[in-house]
Order: C-alpha cells, then structure tokens, then sequence
C-alpha cells in the first residue's frame, strides 16, 4: 500500500457524534492509529451552534475532525419527520464544517450517505451519479442536508484550500444499532422483530414492503475502519462511495436474519409499507482502487449484531 498522505500519529482527532454507531466504531478503530481522540457529550457541545463548535475546536487544538454526527432514522422516521431531518442536519453539517475552518482544522472527513444519490440511478451507482436526477421521495430531506454537507466541503476546498473530504457511506449496521421499530433501520428493526417472535413462540414475524427493493449492507466497523483509510489515503474534492460492492433484497435478508436468530416461523409481508427507493448499490471500484476492502461478511456481521442486541 501507498504511504499515508496525512498521517494521524501525534494528531488530536475530534470524533463529532461519538455516541453513535459509526462514530463509536471510529473511536474504537482509532486507538491503533496513535493519535489523540477527543469527544464532547451533547449536553455539553451543541453541534448546531458554530461559534460554540470553533471556540470548542480552537480550545481543544483540534487537528482532525471525523464529521458522524447526524440525525438518522430509517424509512418510516424519515418520510415521518422531514422538517426535523433536514434542519437538524443541515445545521449540524454547516455550523460544524463552518468551525472546522475558523478554527484551521487541518482535515476534516464530512460522513454522507449513498441516499444522496438519484432514486433512478444507474447501478452499481458511481460517486458522479450525484445531482443527475429526482432524489428518492421518503429519504429526500435527509439527502439533500447531506448533499449540502459535501458541496460545503468542496466550496472550502475551493474557495479557502482546505483539506475537507467526504465519504458516502451505504446502508449501514452493528453494535450499538437503534432498535426501535418505528424509528429504526431494515436490519436491526428484522433482528428484534425476528428475535421477539421466537422468544413469544409466534407463527411469523412482519417484514414491510414487497421483499423486492435490494440493499448494500457495511458494518459499522468495517466502514469506520474505511473512513480512517480515507482521512490518511484521500484528499480530493470528489467524494468516495463506501460500501461491500454487493446487495440483497430484502426477502433473502430477512430469510438470512431468520436463520441466523434461529426462528422456525414464517415471514408475513405488510405491503402498505413503503418500499423506498428500488436499489442502492454503490460503485466501490475508486476505494476498492486506492487498496481498501471490507472483511466482515454478512453472515457473520448479523451474528455478531444479533449476539449485541441480546445482550442489551
Ligand atoms: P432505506 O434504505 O432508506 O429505504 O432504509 P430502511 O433500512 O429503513 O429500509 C430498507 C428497506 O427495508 C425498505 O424497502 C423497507 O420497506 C424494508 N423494510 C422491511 N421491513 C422493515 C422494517 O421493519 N423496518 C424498516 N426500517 N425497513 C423495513
């Protein structure tokens, strides 16, 4: 592997939204790299408020910023509250990109998603796939706070030469993953629906939507280990797409979350679900081509969430 063009030793690393499932998995993945992690509790650090953020930025020294904070949720949480999914994040993305270049962060590594992308577009979808269609109406809110996330980082890199990256990650999930049914993401929403229906002795199990719609699935430690490969390997304005390169519909997910719960019952689908966008598979051949790949299967990666969730 090519040598690292920002090099994290002696750094101090500032991980915004460190509670968070990514953001969790980045501070953990950091401690091998030598560098300084600093986080800041929300009650203390309101990440929508930019003067607060460069006073916090400035007084910490910080050198690197891992952009994870955000306000997510699933499908249902998303077509729900969409006031609430663009404010919050386009707040949170622009007064903390903002601060980070008041306060001279050397690098800052701004966290995506491949929901930015057009619901139309071509796949495996190619990081220049962005703005070229209509977005997906149930996630439209959120994409558009994160597409102003990246453009802000390309405008910095632009207009003041700073060295502002953004990643896109795809659908992701792991330890530490929200639960709860209403507000949660497909996989961890079939592990506790699944999961319950064994422990009750039910007959089936609600999966919403037709099966038909695929996903790209990354565990939250696979992808904040990507995410340190880019804050040492990337400095570009484009933004990289983070993913495994494969998908699955969710019928053969949720028959593979099934198996791997162990529930003997049957799947019974609610079709007045949304379905949301068709397919999201990203093109990762430009990570794949800097010499990055995903480790953690699946299989494995939904037994070993499942093995979390249980212990909660
Ligand atoms: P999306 O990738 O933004 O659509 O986010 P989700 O992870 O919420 O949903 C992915 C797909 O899984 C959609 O087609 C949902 O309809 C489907 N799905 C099936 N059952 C569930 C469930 O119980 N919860 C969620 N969130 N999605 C589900």
């Amino acid at each position: 592997m090519t040598s690292a063009l920002y090099d994290l030793t002696g750094r101090r690393v500032f991980v915004a939204g460190h509670r968070g499932m990514v953001g969790s998995a980045i501070v953990r993945r950091l401690a091998s790299e030598g560098c300084e992690v600093i986080v800041a509790p929300r009650a203390e650090l309101d990440l929508r408020d930019a003067a607060r953020v460069k006073a916090f930025l400035a007084d910490n020294r910080i050198d690197t910023l891992f952009m994870a904070a955000a306000k997510v949720g699933g499908i249902l949480a998303n077509a729900t509250y969409p006031a609430d999914f663009l404010i919050e994040n386009l707040e949170i993305a622009s007064a903390t990109i903002r601060a980070a270049h008041e306060a001279n962060v050397e690098k800052l590594l701004f966290l995506g998603s491949t929901c930015i992308y057009p619901k139309h577009a071509p796949q495996p979808i190619p990081e220049s796939a962005l703005l070229t269609g209509p977005l997906e109406p149930t996630n439209e809110a959120y994409a558009l706070a994160k597409i102003v996330g990246v453009k802000l980082c390309e405008a910095y890199r632009t207009q003041h030469g700073r060295d502002f990256i953004s990643a896109m990650p795809t659908n992701l999930y792991g330890a530490g993953d929200n639960y709860d049914l209403k507000s949660s993401h497909v996989l961890p929403a079939l592990i506790a629906k699944a999961h319950e229906a064994k422990v009750r002795g039910d007959a089936s199990f609600v999966v919403w939507g037709s099966g038909t719609p695929r996903r790209e699935f990354l565990h939250a430690d696979d992808c904040a280990d990507a995410l340190v490969f880019l804050m040492k390997h990337w400095s570009d304005s484009q933004h990289v797409n983070v993913g495994t390169g494969e998908d699955i519909s969710i019928a053969d997910l949720a028959a593979l979350v099934k198996q791997v719960v162990g529930f003997e019952g049957t799947i019974e689908w609610d079709a007045s679900m949304p379905d949301g966008t068709p397919r999201k598979l990203v093109d990762v051949s430009k990570l794949a081509g800097l010499g990055w790949k995903p480790t953690i299967s699946l299989e494995d990666g939904i037994a070993a969430t499942y093995r979390d969730f249980i212990t909660k």
